[in-house]
């Protein structure tokens, strides 16, 4: 397929670096030019005297202050929304904060078909064509993953399935009877979907036309994407995306799945320490920090992801030219610290993914037990798998030594049935810290 037709927009996925950053540097001055008629911005920007004539380089984006989910909270709801463009602002995203207001993101027209662009190219990377049938089981409504997709993949032309969450028997019955060739499915489902159809006794491999896998919006292991890989026979691509940046479209693997390529005629890309907020050096792992550059309704400058990735340094065998950076190794608030050791989740999902009779869904727990940290982990079986007691004995024995090489603290693993581990607006929850703080 690296034939003659592999990029949606030829002259921007392929621009010189020079080329993109003229290109950034004007559309960074637009954006300040319009965000700063935001109260927000304006408030920010006028305390400290910056504006548009700040920019001369791309460079000079580190004038500017970090702009943090804090402060979209408390400009809930419509604080960084520019004035006179609230009559134009045709729909709203929320996501729901865990403490306090939930954050905002407000769209014009222009901003919604900027965003189905984004996603249209990044489809149209990974192989999809007007021929294919995509289906959509991620959640509809606020969470972005649902309307992001439909447009996107209706825009690049495909045939789409808004399938949305949930109702495995339907989704397996849509995907056998509409010849679904695409799907896009968050990456805790795609266990609950493969073991559906080997309930039902289909063989996915044979018995279906899946060739293509979008998974995101949750961090996951390059182990959990090769299980989902072998299960269904068919190519698993990570889709990166955030509400307060739209939604997915943001950066997408091509077929080399080697990190992925992050839109920089649609952001400024930064990753900084998040202690010294200093730019990391390249390939070095730190916050993702990016701009908007081409939202009129609501444009962000300098938002601090709490995504930790880094720059992949050297060309893509592509040919594509915007930055690549590597699957997001978990979120700089969903790090851990017990008795002095460091861990993050996925380090726990890439021992736990070396065990064919796991799912992909597992809950971490810490909690004070008398004066000791102690970290629970419990971990959905397949249901392929036995019950036979004496091998979950085994199992369980196995998990415990491999995880404790890895995280250097003996965890307690619990193996529980599929389906029990919860999960909160559609998406798996990993981590639950119980300690006192
Ligand atoms: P939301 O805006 O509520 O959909 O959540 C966005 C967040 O989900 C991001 O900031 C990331 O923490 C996470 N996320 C989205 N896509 C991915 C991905 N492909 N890999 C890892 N984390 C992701
Ligand atoms: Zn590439």
């Amino acid at each position: 397929m690296h034939g003659e037709t592999i990029y949606y927009q030829p002259a921007i996925e392929t621009m010189s670096r020079e080329e993109i950053e003229k290109l950034q540097v004007k559309r960074l001055k637009e954006t300040i030019t319009q965000a700063t008629k935001s109260p927000f911005y304006r408030a920010e920007y006028s305390k400290i005297g910056v504006d548009a004539s700040t920019i001369t380089s791309i460079n000079d984006i580190r004038k500017l202050p970090f702009t943090t989910k804090a402060d979209l909270r408390d400009s809930y709801p419509f604080g960084l929304v520019v004035d006179g463009m609230k009559d134009k602002v045709v729909r709203l995203h929320s996501s729901s904060g865990t403490t306090g207001h939930p954050t905002v993101i407000c769209h014009s027209q222009h901003d919604l078909d900027q965003w189905a662009m984004r996603v249209a190219r990044s489809l149209y990377m990974v192989g999809v064509r007007e021929t294919d049938v995509f289906q959509n089981s991620s959640g509809y409504g606020m969470f972005t993953g649902g309307l992001g997709f439909q447009y996107g993949a209706e825009k690049l032309g495909a045939l789409t399935v808004p399938a949305a969450a949930g109702n495995t028997p339907r989704q397996i019955k849509f995907i056998q009877d509409f010849d679904t060739t695409v799907i896009h499915a968050i990456p805790s489902y795609t266990s609950r979907l493969y073991e559906g159809f080997v309930e039902m006794g289909i063989d996915v491999k044979k018995e279906t036309n899946l060739k293509i896998l979008l998974i995101g919006a949750e961090p996951h292991t390059d182990e959990q994407r090769k299980k989902i890989e072998a299960n269904f026979g068919a190519k698993a691509y990570n889709s990166f995306g955030l509400s307060e940046m739209s939604g997915p479209g943001v950066a997408f693997e091509c077929t080399y799945q080697d990190g992925l390529h992050i839109w920089e005629d649609c952001y400024i890309v930064e990753i900084v320490n998040p202690e010294t907020l200093e730019p990391v050096a390249d390939g070095e792992i730190g916050e993702l920090v990016l701009t908007t550059l081409d939202r009129d309704a609501m444009p962000i400058i300098r938002y601090r992801t709490r995504d930790l990735t880094r720059f992949i340094v050297g060309d893509c065998a592509c040919g594509r030219t915007h930055r690549r950076i590597d699957r997001v190794k978990g979120r700089s608030d969903d790090m851990f610290i017990v008795k002095g050791v460091n861990i993050f989740p996925m380090q726990i999902e890439k021992v736990l993914m070396e065990f064919e009779q796991i799912g992909t869904n597992y809950l971490i727990t810490i909690a004070n037990v008398g004066s000791n940290d102690e970290i629970k982990i419990e971990v959905e079986l397949n249901t392929m798998f036995t019950d036979d007691y004496s091998k979950l004995e085994k199992l369980g024995k196995e998990i415990t030594r491999k995880l404790r090489d890895e995280i250097l603290i003996t965890p307690k693993v619990l193996l529980v049935g599929k389906n029990s581990l919860p999960q909160q607006d559609g998406k798996a929850v990993r981590v639950s810290d119980l300690r006192d703080k």
